[in-house]
């Protein structure tokens, strides 16, 4: 809810201004996007099912940004006004299975959104801040791009790219920023990459992956970096141009009875209290069991500090909610603890760690990573369940084609209702 300052509130139509001073206003303005919250189906099922979503493989590549004009639920640009990338707030992790996601209908449409209401009810009942955190929608940019990397990606035309702010628009608006010295004056100077004409820029970006430890084990998680402004010899081919999508009327516009529903999990099937704060906090206090004297005097420790997955389950039980974040935090174990209770924390870090006393810590992952050739098409190479946490994390918009498409596949099978 404190965001509430941009909610639907858009600037001013731009009268007459023409496609490249409008253009120019999106790259400007894009500095004063950041910040605003972190990451990211939000998409109209029906709109987008014939559409090509673009999954870069591991390569150096070189697209287009085409753009297009606004519709009517772009929280930026005024309706029918140049835009070259949507900017869309989502809440994620809700429903019973905490795998469906929602545009926060505060931000984007200037209505009562059920989640933000209750992440201000705890707020004001003295919740503590990293759990009413979570709550907050996180920023996904969708862009219409023209790939050029080789033929077969040339010939899909244009295609829909999902992605978090810190792989592409943050660098390139960053990039597009630069300063030209007059004399004594540094003046600011704009790239406006995104224009139709031969001023617009094709961007080149190497995707490959990088290895972070977490947990304590190096894992691959994927990398964007060298973005680079190619210049372009021609304008974009209207035949490119008319290919572009109105992104923003893609998205799924949920009413506030079905959020609701889902959050708390109203209607759904029963299996527990629901995905807010405050049906979690019940739930958990009720299936505390055994350990729980011990919570208070439990120390943090590293996963090293243990010989084997069942010495570090028993140690993790032991822990309270605010322990395991804790432990989550200092080795930089990849669990979003956002709406899960403490069971499922545990379960969710002890996936983290399969494997992981096996021989000797060595991470497994990289050697799945490595043989790319086929045969492991059933494994996630960052290490979620295959053909279940499909699109659920932000590092599936950088997963490489075929891994990705039966992943989709697989969980779309069987469980898209
Ligand atoms: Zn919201």
């Amino acid at each position: 809810m404190r965001r509430s300052k941009r909610r639907g509130v858009k600037r001013e139509r731009g009268g007459s201004s023409s496609a490249e001073e409008q253009l120019m206003r999106r790259v400007k303005n894009s500095q004063k996007r950041r910040g605003g919250g972190r990451y990211k189906n939000f998409l109209d099922t029906e709109k987008v099912a014939d559409l090509q979503f673009w999954r870069p493989s591991k390569e150096t590549h070189l697209f287009d940004i085409i753009p297009y004009k606004a519709g009517s639920q772009d929280i930026e640009v005024p309706e029918g006004e140049f835009a070259y990338t949507c900017q869309v707030r989502v809440h994620t992790g809700i429903g019973p299975n905490k795998r469906d996601r929602y545009v926060c209908l505060a931000e984007h449409f200037n209505r009562p959104c059920p989640i933000c209401e209750d992440q201000e009810e705890l707020r004001n009942e003295g919740v503590d801040d990293e759990i009413v955190n979570v709550l907050y929608p996180r920023t996904r940019y969708l862009y219409n791009v023209h790939v050029l990397t080789n033929n077969k990606e040339r010939r899909k035309g244009v295609q829909i790219l999902d992605v978090a702010a810190n792989y592409l628009e943050d660098p390139i608006t960053e990039k597009a920023q630069t300063f030209v010295r007059k004399k004594k004056k540094m003046i600011e100077k704009y790239t406006n990459f995104p224009a139709p004409s031969e001023e617009g820029k094709t961007i080149k970006v190497k995707i490959g992956t990088k290895t972070v430890p977490m947990g304590g084990k190096p894992t691959q998680i994927p990398d964007w970096a060298g973005h680079d402004f190619i210049d372009r010899d021609e304008p974009l081919s209207r035949k490119i141009l008319k290919q572009a999508q109105v992104l923003d009327e893609l998205l799924y516009v949920p009413t506030y009875e079905e959020v609701y529903d889902a959050y708390h999990h109203e209607g759904g099937d029963g299996d527990e209290g629901g995905t807010s704060r405050k049906s979690k906090s019940k739930k958990s206090k009720k299936d505390r069991g055994k350990k729980r004297k011990d919570k208070k005097t439990q120390k943090i420790e590293a996963p090293d500090a243990f010989g084997d997955e069942d010495e570090l389950l028993d140690y993790l039980q032991g822990l309270s909610e605010k322990q395991l974040e804790k432990f989550i935090e200092k080795n930089d174990v990849d669990v979003d603890i956002d709406e899960l209770d403490e069971e499922e924390i545990v379960e969710a870090i002890m996936e983290e760690f399969e494997g992981y006393y096996d021989d000797g810590g060595e991470n497994e992952e990289e050697d799945e990573e490595e043989d790319d050739e086929g045969g492991e098409e059933d494994e996630c190479p960052e290490g979620y369940e295959f053909g279940v946490d499909c699109n659920d994390y932000d590092e599936c918009q950088e997963c490489p084609e075929d891994i990705y498409d039966a992943c989709y596949e697989a969980k779309h099978g069987d469980d898209e209702g």
